[in-house]
Formats: structure tokens, sequence, C-alpha cells
């Protein structure tokens, strides 16, 4: 491929500091936009004000600064993008895509999660959330993608999903939408991430074929999810369960043990060495296929 054309991310919610779950997903897709000689962009999603914590986003470009990883061109904050979201689904309003949907949490919980189209009838109002129309029989709603590290995803989106909310009740954007909206604005090519994100590919390769992305385009799209960092007790590192933020002054050490926790086997001596040095090992010696296709991995407990 065209080196050129390589356009990756790194995509955090200012939800707190980065923690060793999150370094080895900046890390990874860091890496491997590096070494394809590719453009790595920093989005920070920032759109669920409920959930963030003031200074977040600072914390987090210091501490990707600190480890050396340095972004292409300006961050992209997804806080400033509401006339592209509100453009997009009134494309979708317009294309007939879209719903409104005045279900109660209750009546949606008894559903097992996967809505009905119960509200399908409605029309697009302001106060409830939008869901987007997905094809009407099953046969067609079926999306399937070549993970680069977890292989064939098939996902049926009608069975396994439902029509899925576009616009939140209380007026924010969903992260399926403004993740598809800005993937497509950025010309990403190539998405590296935690595997928790997995079952939300096919939806968002599915809206951004709704919002006029070719199937050429959408088949390009290359997708590698990683294993979860897990904690001793099998849980994923996040905020909620008190993951640790990344320990300032501990960069070198931090990146080595990324590095081995990816199956990269950083030789021992260079774990003393500073993070450019460390970072230029990886680069040269960056291979995706090492990662192994498993679940979870347990996070060292140094960190
Ligand atoms: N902002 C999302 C998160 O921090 C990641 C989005 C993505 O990589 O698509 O979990
Ligand atoms: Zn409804």
């Amino acid at each position: 491929m065209n080196p050129s054309a390589y356009i990756g991310r790194f995509a955090p919610s200012p939800t707190g500091p980065l923690h060793f779950g999150s370094l080895v997903c900046a890390l990874a897709s860091f890496l491997d936009a590096r070494h394809h000689q590719g453009q790595w962009l920093v989005r920070i999603e920032d759109i669920d004000p409920p959930r963030e914590i003031p200074g977040a986003t600072n914390t987090i470009l210091k501490q990707l600064e600190s480890h050396g990883l340095f972004w292409d061109g300006d961050l992209l904050y997804q806080s400033q993008r509401s006339d592209a979201y509100n453009a997009a689904l009134a494309q979708l309003h317009r294309d007939g895509l879209s719903y409104s949907c005045n279900c109660n949490r209750q009546r949606v919980a008894a559903l097992g999660g996967i809505y009905d189209g119960h509200c399908r009838q409605h029309q697009v109002g302001s106060d409830s959330a939008i869901r987007l129309r997905l094809p009407e029989t099953e046969r067609d709603s079926t999306i399937t993608f070549e993970d680069l590290i977890v292989g064939a995803y098939p996902q049926n989106l009608c069975s396994e999903v439902g029509d899925f909310i576009i616009r939140r009740r209380d007026r924010l954007f969903s992260y399926q939408l403004a993740v598809a909206v800005d993937d497509q604005f950025q010309h990403i090519s190539h998405i590296i991430r935690g595997s928790d994100l997995l079952d939300s590919t096919p939806r968002q390769l599915y809206l951004q074929g709704c919002l006029g992305a070719s199937a050429e385009q959408t088949a390009a799209m290359q997708y590698g999810h990683l294993p979860l960092a897990v904690n001793g007790e099998g849980q994923k590192l996040s905020k909620q369960n008190h993951a640790p933020a990344l320990i300032p002054g501990e960069e070198s050490s931090n990146l080595w043990l990324a590095l081995e926790w990816l199956q990269q086997a950083p030789p021992v001596e260079l774990r003393s060495e500073n993070s450019a040095t460390i970072l230029s090992w990886a680069i040269s010696n960056w291979s995706l296929a090492k990662i192994p296709n498993c679940a979870e991995i347990p996070a060292p407990n140094s960190v």
C-alpha cells in the first residue's frame, strides 16, 4: 500500500489519566502507524461531559508527550464538532434512516438490550432519543470485517444489536455516531484499539455506509483489536475499578513493560534507555502478528 495513505489515531475520552491499559492502546496504534510511515492523529473524545474529569485532557496529552508519543497535525476535539454531527443526523433523517424513540429505560432493558423497533413510526422530535433504522431483514444486516488481530468478525446487526441510538435523550451525540463521522472526516485508514470496542465496529462501518461511504471505502478500513489489560481480579483496567495512573518518571519502564505486554520481545538492556531510543527500536521491530489473539492479558504488577 501507499505508505502516505496510512492514517491512524488514538482517541481517548478525558475521563481520567492514562493507565497501563490506555498506554498499550496508544503505543500500539502509534507504533503501527510509524512502522508503516503513516500519520498518527490524536482525537479527544470529549462529548460526554457527565463522565469527564476537569483537567484530564491536559494530563493525557502530557502523558503522551512524556512517553515520546508525539502526534501529527492538530488535535481534533469532538466537543467542537457539533455542527458535523448535527449535519450527519440531518442527513440520516432526510434519508429516512433515523427515527425518534420515546421508550423508557425499563422498556429497553426488558428487551435485553436489543431494541425491537417499537418507535419506528414516529417522526424525529427534539426531546427524544434518535435511533438508526437498520435494514428490514436480518439477511441484509450481517456486517463482517477481517480484524488484523482477531480475524474474521461477523455480526448480525438486526439480531445482535437492533436499531441503535445515535443521539441520546439528553441530546448528547452517541459515541457510535461521533466516531463514524470523525473517522470518515479524518480519513482514518487504520484503527488499533482495545477489544472492548470490537463489537462496536460493525455499527461504525454500517453508519459510515449510511453517511455516504462506498462499499470499497468501508472495506478498506483496517481494524486491529488488542487484548484487554486486566488486573489481578481479571477486571479490565479502567477508572471505575481504580486502575492506577501511570507514574511520572517511570516512562522508560512503562514503555518497556507495554512492549513486553504486546509480546514484542524487547531486549532487557532497552529498559533503562530513554523513551526515544525505546520507541525507535519498537518502530523498527514492530510486529502486529506477535500480538496474541486472546481476550485478555494481565497487566504487570508494577504499573
Ligand atoms: N474514546 C473511546 C475510549 O476512550 C475510544 C474510541 C475509539 O478508539 O474508537 O474508550
Ligand atoms: Zn422507542
